[in-house]
Order: structure tokens, then sequence, then C-alpha cells
């Protein structure tokens, strides 16, 4: 599913409508789902022109005058502009596009038209969303943040992964960027959260930076190293171990048994 490093190509993709007038707008019942009405989306967005666009985690954020425009993307959501897509290839969901899938957008006075591609219906449209529900940004945490993230009040706390994935403590984080980044850390996803010591918070946080930096570098959540192993059976790349799976905080996660302790 689009992850931090997705929507951050989604949000340089809509930077473009920067200035531009919005003369129609339109929704499906999925996009509108958060709306009091599917008409509710034209009424508003109607007249507004653009004036930023920004992301908090995996929220794409439109800046008008009057009130904040926000797509959620789901499992399988991707913006268009004019046809060209925010992102290369089509690894989430079915891979192509249809026109039936295509759930709402915005029309602009340009003639311009930015739309939401989205097979599984998971995506939403939203006008001024609470951001106050979401955590810091995960691609400009600093190591004072990161560690509010780790703070548990009580016991062990979660599994580590269920918590890099709670996006009301850390903001953009999904399934595969949060395998990655523990694989890459050396850290088993089990863990409560508070048994991690002084130096594997070092390694994580480093990790999690050098896992937004590299997998941004070569384009998706999806080209991490441990990727080639996310399936029943399968072996560690890195040192032959074997791969585990389990599901924590609600996703499939997978592990070496070797090198992840
Ligand atoms: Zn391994």
């Amino acid at each position: 599913m689009p992850e931090i490093l997705e929507v951050d190509s989604y949000r340089a993709l809509a930077q473009r409508v920067v200035g531009a007038t919005i003369t129609r707008g339109w929704a499906d019942v999925y996009l509108a789902k958060k709306l009091s009405a599917p008409a509710a989306w034209s009424r508003v967005v109607r007249g507004r022109s653009v004036k930023s666009v920004s992301r908090r985690g995996k929220l794409l954020l439109l800046e008008t005058d009057g009130v904040t425009l926000a797509v959620r993307f789901g499992m399988t959501g991707v913006l268009l502009l004019d046809g060209e897509a925010g992102i290369e290839g089509l690894f989430y969901g079915p891979h192509e596009y249809r026109a039936q899938w295509l759930r709402g957008g915005l029309e602009f006075a340009d003639g311009r038209r930015l739309v939401v591609h989205d097979p599984r219906r998971l995506a939403r449209f939203e006008v001024d969303p609470d951001l106050g529900a979401l955590g810091p940004d995960a691609l400009t945490l600093t190591r004072r943040e990161f560690d509010r993230v780790l703070t548990v009040e009580r016991g062990e706390g979660p599994p580590i992964k269920a918590r890099l994935l709670d996006q009301a403590r850390l903001a953009g984080v999904g399934n595969l960027l949060g395998d990655e980044m523990l694989f890459r850390a050396g850290l088993d996803p089990r863990r409560g959260t508070a048994t991690l010591t002084g130096d594997e918070r070092t390694r994580l946080y480093r990790s999690l930076n050098q896992t937004l930096r590299t997998l941004g570098r070569r384009g998706g959540s999806h080209l991490g190293d441990h990727m080639v192993a996310r399936f029943a059976g399968a072996t560690c790349p890195k040192d032959g171990g074997a791969m585990r799976s389990a599901t924590i905080g609600g996703r499939t996660t997978f592990w070496c048994s070797r090198h992840q302790k």
C-alpha cells in the first residue's frame, strides 16, 4: 500500500497545481465516505484556488483559500495528473489502470485534472482533517521525537513493529517500510517496545532514516532488501537464516530468525 515515500511523490505531482483554481470536484460514495455526502466535496471545492501542497505522514494536503483538502490513499490509491501517475510502475493492487477505478478528483480552470485511481475503494477525501491525531512525520523525525515515539507508559509496551506503524505516534511508516527498517537494524519485530536498549534505539533510528533515504532513491517502499524473502519458507538474503512471519500490529510481518534479535 502507499506509504510515506509514495505519498511524498504524489505530493510532488500535486505541487504542480499550486496557483490553479478549482472549477469542479467530484467523488464517488467511497471517496466521499468521510464527508457528509458525496455532493459535499463538489460544494466545498468549487471556486477555491490551491495555495500550497504538503503532506503529513500518509495524508496529502491541499491548502486552499479557505479550507484544507486532504486525500488518504488507503491500500491501492494512486494520484494522477492528466493521466500522469504520481509513482512509477503500479505495484499496488491490480497492475493496471481502468476508468471504472477513477473514484473522484478535481478539475481546474486551466483544463487540468487531478484524480484518484483506487481499485480497492479505501482511499478517502477529507475536508479540514484533524492533524492532531497524527504523530510527527517520519521523513523529518528528530532523535528526540523518535525517543518519544518509543516511550511506553507501562510494562514492555506493544511489539516494536506495532509501535512503528501506530500513526498517532509516528506518521508515515507502513507495513513494508516497518519490516525493512527492523530487518536492517537486526531487531525482532515482536520485541516489546520498552525492552530496546539505548544502543538498539540508536540503531533503529539510524535504520529508519537510512531505509527512507535508500528506498526513496530506489523508487518506493516495495524495493527493500528483505522483499525477496516475503513468502513462506523463504531464507534471509543476508545470512540464509529461516524467515518467519506472523501478524503483528494487524499486518503480515516477515523477519529473519537468525539476525533479527
Ligand atoms: Zn538474516
